[in-house]
């Protein structure tokens, strides 16, 4: 099989038209290409007035294809190795079953990984499963009633389940394209799998995660909802046992030898028990910042010119860094085209957002965060948990700044002017529970908001309009990551022995991706080695 790359067509080209210009290619006629498969296909904007689609193919010819590599570069054409991913072999002997805590991508996929090696992984989730959830969350963005156990963070699926379900991660990892297979064999759109920028969208994350689910506990796993680990109890620095609590607020203790931790970056209240419990952690950088909202309509037309509207483009979106020479800068992160700002509260009288859309991106607004890092450093308090605290001191403000639930937000205009807003323009704030006008000043760190007004001027020379007056600021986007991180070894175990820290909670993932391949490297681990003296 050949990886032909950089295979350049017009927009709307058909099948035929891709197997041309691939054989042009590689400089033979399109009946050498038996067959192929797209293997990336990404677009090409730089001429707005002549877009183009690129594509890289996985090609069956019936030519020498080890010559015809030869002839090109080898990032041009090459022999390409199909990836399957191998579960490892099993080592792990022990009477206790593994506990995984938090069904998040990172717990959903170590469940995954440990249910298919037959070793009946116990979940415990603190919130509810995701039609319960759904009812909770929607619940509480119509009427500002939280719960703080089922809400955006907390629940069936993880954080990413209310979310645009965007599956690009920075991380190189093979297990990268097992965990995109798995999504799509559990419901997830093919496309998902060569698209340059895939996403699933809230709307079939929902479902998906239902199946991966059930999936999990035909092979032998359980998943119990509404159970919130409280505490563990560990002997000569090896884990014991857990307790937890259940939906009807009983205690529960559990004998156990191996427990993952997939808790997610916002399970405050634990981390603060792990920590009394004695796992070593540590303070990690973190980025806190605003979500921006523009015209989708706006956007589309700065990025795709004449072709604006293109179904076959769908909705346009970017990725800005501003670097400026002090460096502590900012940057746009985890854009949502067409999409919703959510209110993503977990904890009772704090806001903060977040952004969401649906499969289809149709909303009429585009919307991203604008985020300054926050490292260990900038934080004078030497305590580990520090990061945690300054999160919490801005979500307060927020939501003693706002009305209840409903977020301070800003226009553009009147944040670049350093004055107050009293009311919204052209543009209409999305945040699920409403948005009230006000000065976000008030809300983040004065480093933090001067970073955002350079970056907002900075990516207004990149994309015409993105300072438009009218545009709305909505704060705070405080959880883009985890302040902390819980220390592992390379048996990725924390300082009590037996204990698997993973994923996002952890600090060693970020993103639904990355925590989903941190998660099934831990499982991995536990197939592979146990502590002698258990
Ligand atoms: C609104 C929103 C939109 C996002 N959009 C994207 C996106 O488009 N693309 C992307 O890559 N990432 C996105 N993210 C980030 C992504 O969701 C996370 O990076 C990812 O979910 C982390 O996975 P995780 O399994 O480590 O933790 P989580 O997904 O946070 O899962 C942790 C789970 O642990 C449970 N838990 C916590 N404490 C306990 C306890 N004591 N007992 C039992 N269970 C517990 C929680 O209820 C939760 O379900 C988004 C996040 C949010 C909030």
């Amino acid at each position: 099989m050949l990886r032909i790359n950089e295979i350049s067509v017009g927009l709307g080209a058909s099948a035929e038209d891709i197997r041309e210009a691939a054989a042009k290619q590689i400089g033979v006629s399109a009946g050498h290409i038996l067959r192929f498969e797209i293997f990336r296909e990404s677009i090409d904007s730089r001429q707005k007035n002549n877009i183009r689609m690129i594509y890289s193919v996985n090609a069956e010819t019936d030519l020498n294809e080890s010559e015809v590599a030869a002839r090109f570069l080898p990032n041009k054409v090459f022999i390409a190795e199909t990836y399957r991913y191998e579960l490892p072999a099993v080592r792990r002997n022990s009477a206790f079953r593994p506990v995984i805590v938090g069904f998040g991508p990172a717990g959903m996929f170590a469940a995954y990984i440990l249910a298919q090696a037959g070793l009946s992984p116990l979940v415990l989730e603190r919130g509810n499963d995701v039609d319960e959830r759904t009812r909770d969350v929607t619940g509480f963005w119509t009427s500002g009633r939280l719960n703080t156990d089922s809400n955006v963070q907390f629940g069936e699926g993880g954080a990413g389940t209310f979310s645009d379900g965007k599956l690009t991660t920075g991380i190189k990892d093979e297990r990268c394209r097992y965990v995109l297979e798995t999504f799509v064999k559990f419901g997830a759109p093919e496309q998902i799998l060569y698209s340059s920028h895939p996403h699933i969208g809230t709307d079939r994350l929902k479902p998906l995660v239902k199946n991966m689910r059930q999936e999990i506990i035909r092979l032998g796993g359980e998943v119990r909802f509404g159970c919130k680990l409280t505490g563990i109890y560990a002997a000569n620095g090896f884990i014991q046992g857990i307790s937890y609590e259940d939906k009807a607020g009983s205690q529960h203790d559990l004998e156990t030898d191996c427990v993952l931790l997939c808790i997610g970056h916002s399970a405050r209240d634990t981390v603060d028990m792990l920590y009394r419990a004695g796992l070593t952690m540590e303070k990690k950088a973190f980025s806190v910042g605003v979500r921006i909202e523009h015209p989708q309509e706006m956007i589309n037309k700065a990025l795709f010119g004449r072709f604006w509207n293109d179904p076959r483009l769908g909705a346009a979106n970017y990725k800005f860094a501003n670097h400026p020479p002090h460096g502590r800068g900012g940057y746009t992160f985890c854009m949502c085209p067409g999409g919703t700002v959510v209110c993503a509260s977990s904890e009772a009288e704090m806001t903060v957002v977040n952004g969401m859309s649906e499969y289809a991106r149709d909303g009429e607004n585009a919307n991203a965060a604008i985020l300054v890092g926050i490292e260990p450093e900038h934080i004078e308090d030497g305590h580990p948990l520090a990061g945690i605290r300054l999160q919490r001191e801005i979500e307060r403000k927020a939501f003693l700044l706002g009305e209840r639930y409903a977020a301070p937000a800003q226009t553009v205009g009147d944040f670049l002017n350093g004055v107050p807003s009293k009311r919204f323009g052209a543009v209409k704030p999305t945040c699920t529970t409403g948005a009230v006008p006000g000065d976000i000043r008030k809300v983040l760190p004065a480093a933090v908001t001067d970073n955002i007004a350079l970056a907002i001027a900075a990516f207004d020379k990149k994309l015409k309009g993105y300072a438009m007056p009218e545009a709305v600021l909505t704060a705070p986007e405080s959880r883009s990551s985890s302040p902390v991180r819980i220390v592992r070894d390379e048996l990725r175990q924390a300082s009590v022995k037996g204990i698997f820290p993973c994923g996002e909670g952890a600090g060693y993932a970020g993103g639904i991706v990355s925590a989903a391949v941190d998660g099934i490297k831990s499982a991995e681990a536990v197939l592979l080695d146990v502590p002698d003296d258990c």
